[in-house]
C-alpha cells in the first residue's frame, strides 16, 4: 500500500459539508483506505477576492492505485460535485481535490505534477498536512515539512474544528 496525501478545498454551497461528504466518498472507493483526516480550516481566497472564504482539509489514504488512476478517481468525484470549469483559474468552486504527495515520489506528467505545485508555500495545505503527518516528512524536491511550515505565514488561515 502506498501512502498518499490529498488536499480538499471548497468555497461554495456549504463548503464544510462538501468537504465532509467528499471525505466519505473518497474513503469508500475501491483500493482506497482512509488513514487520517485533518481538522477543517478556513482560508481567504487566492486570486479574485470577490468570492467566499475556502474551507480546506488534508486527508491521508493508503492505496494500491497508480497515481494517474487515483487522479482520475479524484477528478470523477470533483465532477460529481458539479464543479464548474469557467476557465477562470482560482475561481469559486464546489470541490477541489489535489493529489499532494504520492509516497516519496516525484512525478512529472502532463496531467500530474507531484508534489502538487504550490504545496510548499500554501498555508492551507501545509498546516493541515502538518497536523496529520510526521514532522520528519520530507517533501520531495522541497525539504522537511517542519521547515516549510516554519517559513510559511498563516495568511489568514483559521482552524475551524
Ligand atoms: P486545478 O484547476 O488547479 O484543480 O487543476 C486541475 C488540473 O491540474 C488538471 O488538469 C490536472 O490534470 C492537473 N494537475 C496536475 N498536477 C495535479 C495534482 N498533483 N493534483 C491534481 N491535479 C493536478
Amino acid at each position: 500500500m502506498i501512502k498518499v496525501y490529498i488536499g480538499l478545498g471548497s468555497n461554495l454551497d456549504d463548503p464544510a459539508d462538501k468537504i465532509r461528504s467528499a471525505r466519505l466518498i473518497i474513503a469508500k472507493q475501491s483500493k482506497i483506505k482512509e488513514n487520517s483526516f485533518s481538522s477543517l480550516y478556513s482560508s481567504p481566497p487566492m486570486g479574485p477576492q470577490d468570492q467566499p472564504d475556502y474551507v480546506n482539509a488534508v486527508m491521508c489514504i493508503d492505496t494500491d492505485l497508480p497515481a494517474l488512476d487515483l487522479l482520475k478517481v479524484l477528478q470523477a468525484i470533483e465532477n460529481d460535485f458539479g464543479r464548474v470549469r469557467k476557465g477562470e483559474q482560482w475561481g469559486a468552486r464546489t470541490l477541489d481535490l489535489d493529489l499532494l504527495l504520492y509516497a516519496d515520489q516525484k512525478i512529472e506528467h502532463p496531467d500530474l505534477i507531484v508534489p502538487h505545485i504550490g504545496l510548499s508555500e500554501r498555508a492551507f495545505v501545509l498546516y493541515p498536512l502538518q497536523e496529520i503527518a510526521a514532522n520528519d516528512l520530507f517533501v520531495p524536491g522541497k525539504g522537511l515539512l517542519e521547515q516549510l511550515v516554519a517559513q510559511c505565514p498563516l495568511n489568514g488561515l483559521k482552524r475551524l474544528i
